[in-house]
């Protein structure tokens, strides 16, 4: 096979204990998956669960300097559990879903909250808003033989600090393998794809300078500094 120009690099995120990385091919992300984080959006906390993407590429590592993105005045923080696939499918029930489940890692799903509520106002798409370069923050992935199933345990984020987001994943209103189940009668999923299981109450604005700093029970906490 030649090119007529060099391929991008295949984005990869590491693996706690390994050498090897885990090669990325989609990103899906979930929104509203924790009634108090859907109250605080306006929304009530019965509604089916809906998802939306990021570029694979848009994948950052943990301890990353991120620039302060363009054309928002208010982008947003939204800590997250990411599931890591090591298989997949389509049609997967949620009783097997957890066998395609890799690993989990600390997510930061960041948000142009600007452009999401014009677009979500005017019945237009996410991608500006959600699928932006580097929106897509990813700590180590912790194989799930060191793990278990992760399915209660805090999740949290600070700023500078100060205690921005709380909650526990047992709070999840879909669980990561009804999340599988749902999502795989839309796709077909595949070895290195990534699922945002979407964020707690307390989303808010970064800006220039801002320490963040994000965690789940039982996993690497994840750094990033907004620049
Ligand atoms: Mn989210």
């Amino acid at each position: 096979m030649s090119y007529i120009f060099s391929p991008v690099p295949i984005p990869t995120v590491e693996i706690v204990g390994r050498t090897e990385r885990f090669a990325v091919h989609r990103i899906y992300c979930v929104g509203r998956n924790y009634a108090a984080h859907a109250r605080e959006m306006g929304h009530d906390q019965r509604e089916p669960p809906f998802f939306f993407m990021k570029p694979a590429d848009a994948v950052v590592a943990n301890g990353a300097t991120i620039a302060y993105p363009s054309r928002t005045a208010n982008l947003h923080h939204e800590v997250e559990l990411v599931a890591a696939l090591r298989s997949g499918g389509r049609d997967i029930s949620a009783a097997d879903a957890h066998r395609h489940v890799f690993g989990y890692a600390v997510g930061n799903d960041l948000t142009r909250r600007d452009l999401q509520s014009e677009a979500r106002d005017k019945s237009r798409p996410w991608d500006t808003a959600k699928g932006f370069d580097r929106s897509a923050v990813v700590g180590p992935i912790h194989s799930v033989e060191k793990t278990g199933a992760l399915e209660s345990g805090s999740i949290w984020l600070k700023v500078n600090g100060e205690l921005r987001q709380q909650g526990n994943l047992a709070e999840l209103i879909w669980s990561v393998p009804e999340i599988i189940a749902e999502l795989s009668t839309y796709f077909e999923l595949t070895a290195g794809d990534l699922i945002f299981t979407g964020t707690p109450a307390g989303v808010g604005p970064l800006k220039a300078g801002d320490h963040i700093e994000s965690g789940i029970d039982g996993l690497d906490t994840l750094i990033t500094t907004i620049s």
